[in-house]
């Protein structure tokens, strides 16, 4: 016979404290956590992805955020997908694939009916594309590409940190459109894969020579949209090659992340000025509305095979707290998760 929820035990991540410089050992702590049953019009998830994201550094510090920071000694926030395994509400059965809108690091969560989302998983596609390109990393290349650098056929566009999960498909989408791409990335390999698998029309490897000179060589006549995943010295070596009215969509500064204290702008940004640049930043979660076209054109080139993505999934919540750092040395190769369980 099935155990009562309530004589379950989870396991959720915890922050200890707040980290200075990358992650380490004892930042964060893993708890067991009684399973509380639903009370009306509430489920009991299980947690089959977990997402690790660049912002979960954020989250965990006490800069001034878009969200709350995480407190001391609270679940850590994430974005996961999980499984309905019991429910009070009407609306939710078991077996049914959620993403609730407060996700933790934890195997299982009580949530109100009313902070799930439902997601319609094509049985012919892998159950981590929701969380990859078919989710917010999707969504993300989607919004910061067409809405907010309004990339359009013709134009010479760059992506940093191209080749991951939200550069690689950002590229994708505005090739669809009819747009010369070039990925600034880390390492010939995945300089290779932007050029020779998702067809961007060149790459810039960061790690080898001078970055604002290979970005001027393969952009003679400048840049009208840049896609900035990176910041720091990378948007330094963008800039300069920027056109007049250019546009600087600002998706992240990943290199700042593990940063204490303020965060400067860019060395030259009298070039705003003399080029007449619009830098914009965004924060996906002002644009859900969009999802539904964004997820729907995805999946369109995705079957026509025109979108390729790689996930980077590491087994076991128990490694969550070790495997983020993947993200700020570069070892991810494409979208970083944890499967926290079986689906
Ligand atoms: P990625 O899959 O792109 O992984 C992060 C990559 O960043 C690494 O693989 C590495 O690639 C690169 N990187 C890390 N540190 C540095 C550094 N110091 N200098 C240069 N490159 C570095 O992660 P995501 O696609 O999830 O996120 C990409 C960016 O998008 C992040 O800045 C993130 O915060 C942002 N983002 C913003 C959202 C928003 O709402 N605005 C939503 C989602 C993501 P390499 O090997 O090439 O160095």
């Amino acid at each position: 016979m099935m155990a009562r929820m309530s004589e379950r035990v989870g396991r959720v991540w915890r922050l200890r404290q707040r980290p200075q410089g990358p992650l380490k050992a004892g930042d964060l702590v893993l708890d067991e956590q009684a399973v509380g049953d639903p009370r009306p019009d509430e489920v009991v998830l299980r947690t089959i992805f977990l997402s690790l994201d660049p912002t979960n550094r954020i989250w965990m510090s006490d800069v001034d955020q878009y969200l709350p920071p995480v407190e001391i000694g609270q679940p850590m926030r994430g974005v996961t997908l999980g499984v309905v395994e019991e429910s009070t509400s009407p609306r939710f059965q078991p077996g049914d694939l959620v993403t609730p809108h407060e996700g933790t690091w934890s195997t299982y969560q009580t949530v109100s009916a009313s902070r799930l989302s439902r997601i319609r998983a094509a049985p012919d596609l892998p159950l981590s594309a929701y969380m990859s390109v078919l989710g917010p990393p999707g969504l993300t290349a989607y919004v910061g590409m067409l809405d907010i650098g309004q990339a359009r056929e013709g134009q010479t566009v760059t992506i940093s940190a191209a080749a991951g999960a939200v550069g690689s498909v950002a590229g994708q989408i505005a090739r669809a459109r009819g747009c010369r791409v070039i990925g600034i990335a880390g390492g010939e390999e995945k300089c290779r894969w932007l050029t020779s698998e998702l067809s961007f029309d060149g790459a810039v490897d960061y790690k080898k020579g001078h970055v604002g000179e290979q970005v001027r060589a393969l952009c003679p006549e400048g840049i009208d949209v840049h896609f900035e995943n990176v910041g720091g010295a990378i948007l330094d070596a963008v800039i300069p090659s920027m056109r007049i009215g250019g546009r600087i969509a600002l998706c992240g500064m990943i290199s700042t992340y593990n940063d204490d204290g303020p965060v400067l702008g860019p060395r030259e940004f009298q070039r705003v000025l003399m080029q007449r640049l619009t830098i914009q930043g965004f924060i996906i979660m002002d644009h859900f509305a969009r999802a539904r076209e964004a997820y729907a054109e995805i999946e369109t080139m995705i079957r026509d095979g025109r979108l390729k993505w790689k996930d980077h999934i590491v087994d076991g919540l128990e490694n969550a707290a070790d495997a983020v750092n993947l993200l700020f040395t570069g070892q991810n190769d494409g979208k970083l998760m944890v499967r926290v369980s079986a689906a």
